[in-house]
């Protein structure tokens, strides 16, 4: 059996004791997260969100791209977030390799660079942070720029600290 197989169970598991009914579409808490996809790093229950309170957008490092725009807008504009926690962490594998090299090693196995652009490593932390809020603050498709705060979570201790943009 697979681990997808294994999980199918929990979800079924899930469905069973479900009490919640159908929440409202928009989050009830008025806010995005935009987090790394990092395992050791659960951002509803860092931040004690329930079910139906937030939209929680992750990929591989919490980078703002273009995607990552997007989400944010619809988020805003249509389901009405008006404040936005960015979220990095301590020992983030994107500290650990770099753009070119990455790109290189996908040329060298499937003989051509990824479609998809730069895989956005970085090096320092609280540098990536600010230039994310930054990019947030600079998009004009995103209206509610008076809350964009970011954040590193440290993985050994559990404790999150302000960036200062
Ligand atoms: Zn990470």
């Amino acid at each position: 059996m697979s681990t997808t197989d294994q999980l199918l169970q929990n979800a079924r598991a899930y469905a069973d004791r479900f009490t919640e009914g159908s929440l409202p579409l928009p989050p009830a808490q008025h806010v995005a997260v935009l987090a790394c996809m990092d395992a050791r790093l659960d951002p509803q229950a860092l931040l004690g969100l329930e079910l139906g309170d937030a939209h929680v957008i992750r990929n591989a490092g919490g980078v703002v791209t273009d995607d990552e725009l997007r989400s944010l807008a619809i988020s805003q504009r249509l389901l009405g977030t008006t404040e936005i926690i960015l979220i990095h962490h301590t020992d983030c594998g994107m500290l650990t390799f770099t753009d070119e090299d990455f790109a290189e090693a996908i040329a060298a196995d499937t003989g051509s660079r990824p479609g998809w652009g730069t895989a956005r490593a970085f090096g320092d932390l609280d540098d990536d942070v600010r230039a994310s809020i930054a990019r947030i603050r600079e998009e004009p498709s995103i209206p509610h720029k008076d809350s964009v705060r970011g954040f590193v979570y440290d993985v050994a201790d559990g404790t999150l600290r302000e960036v200062a943009a």
